[in-house]
């Protein structure tokens, strides 16, 4: 079964009540999300892998750590983390597990802010060699299919729909 790896940091925790907040505003909600998937991104790249090379600084040699990847071209990436704002029923991000796994990726990865349990045990029962990062699992789905008390709609509040 996959890991559920919930981020309790103070910065997330803060930033996610701030995006929770109906009276966020779309500009500082954008720039929110924008700082929250770094963090995030941060705990989920945590096992790459590093190489030590040789540097010059100004003021001489040294020897430093890169990213130890020899070859980055799309056809030869074999790590995938999969960024959706929102974990809610899980369909979408089964079916694009589904096709990444189509195209020859094995080791993936979920990354979103918010999880619902339902999307959680859909990702788990199809996919349950794939973890989730998230910041928040909260109580449950609506009818409508939001997660809640969720932050309403990511998309609507990205790009001003509503
Ligand atoms: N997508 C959203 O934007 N919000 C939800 O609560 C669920 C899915």
């Amino acid at each position: 079964m996959s890991e559920v790896i919930i981020l309790g940091h103070p910065l997330i925790q803060h930033k996610i009540t701030l995006i929770r907040d109906k009276n966020t505003q779309m500009k500082e909600f954008r720039e929110l999300v924008d700082e929250l998937s770094n963090l995030i991104a941060y705990e989920a790249t945590r096992e790459i892998e590093l190489k030590e090379i040789e540097i010059e600084t100004p003021l001489g040699k040294t020897k430093s750590k890169v990213i130890s990847g020899k070859n980055i071209a799309i056809v030869t990436i074999r790590k995938v983390i999969i960024v959706d704002p929102m974990l809610a029923t899980g369909g979408t991000a089964v079916a694009c597990i589904d096709y990444i796994k189509k195209c020859g990726t094995a080791d993936i990865k979920f990354m979103c802010l918010i999880a619902a349990p339902e999307g959680i045990n859909m990702l788990q029962k199809y996919h349950p060699d794939v973890n989730i990062y998230t910041a928040a699992i909260d109580e449950r789905l609506n009818s409508h299919g939001y997660i809640v008390p969720g932050l309403g709609d990511a998309g609507d509040r990205l790009f001003g729909t509503k």
